[in-house]
């Protein structure tokens, strides 16, 4: 399943915030939620960035018609408190010693992890938000103490 990171290593990763974010992993991030589109970023256009480009197409091109969570995750709004990567039901069972103690994470089929002091949101194919059998849940918006996620 396509995470933050593997996109975040196929970016330029030089931070010029041509594409309106403020940082690579913040383009990233916006990138797997859909609430951007790659061409944002015109340096991975150029000719010496071609392969990370047709890899990074490919990679996206599975979520492109999927349904959609709606789910926002506001960077600048994150303090990093953790709150939601515990909160967030989706595989916190299967990760005793990590989310399920209220510890980071141990697996890669959590929903929420705090890099560098800011949520990533990744498997959102996992949120009991997405897809045919949505459900409402409210559990990673409710204890995050200021708004930094909603649901469009
Ligand atoms: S435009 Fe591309 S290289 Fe520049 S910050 Fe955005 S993602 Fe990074
Ligand atoms: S809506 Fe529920 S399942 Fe989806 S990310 Fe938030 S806590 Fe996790
Ligand atoms: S609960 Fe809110 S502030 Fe805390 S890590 Fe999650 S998104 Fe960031």
């Amino acid at each position: 399943m396509l995470t933050v990171i593997e996109i975040y290593q196929l970016l330029p990763k030089t931070n010029c915030k041509i594409c309106g974010d403020s940082t690579c992993m913040a383009f990233a991030v916006s990138l797997l939620g859909r609430r951007k589109k790659l061409v944002e970023c015109t340096p991975i256009l150029e000719e010496n960035f071609k392969k990370q480009k047709e890899k990074l197409d490919s990679l996206l091109l599975p979520s492109a018609g999927a349904s959609e969570t709606g789910m926002i995750v506001h960077p600048e709004l994150c303090t990093g408190c953790g709150n939601c990567v515990v909160a967030c039901p989706v595989d916190v069972a299967n990760d005793p010693h990590g989310a399920g103690m209220g510890c980071a994470p141990t697996n890669d089929r959590v929903i929420f992890k705090v890099v560098e002091g800011k949520v990533i949101a990744s498997n959102v194919q996992e949120c009991r938000r997405f897809g045919k059998n949505k459900v409402l849940c409210y559990a990673c918006i409710d204890p995050c103490p200021t708004g930094a996620i909603e649901f469009a």
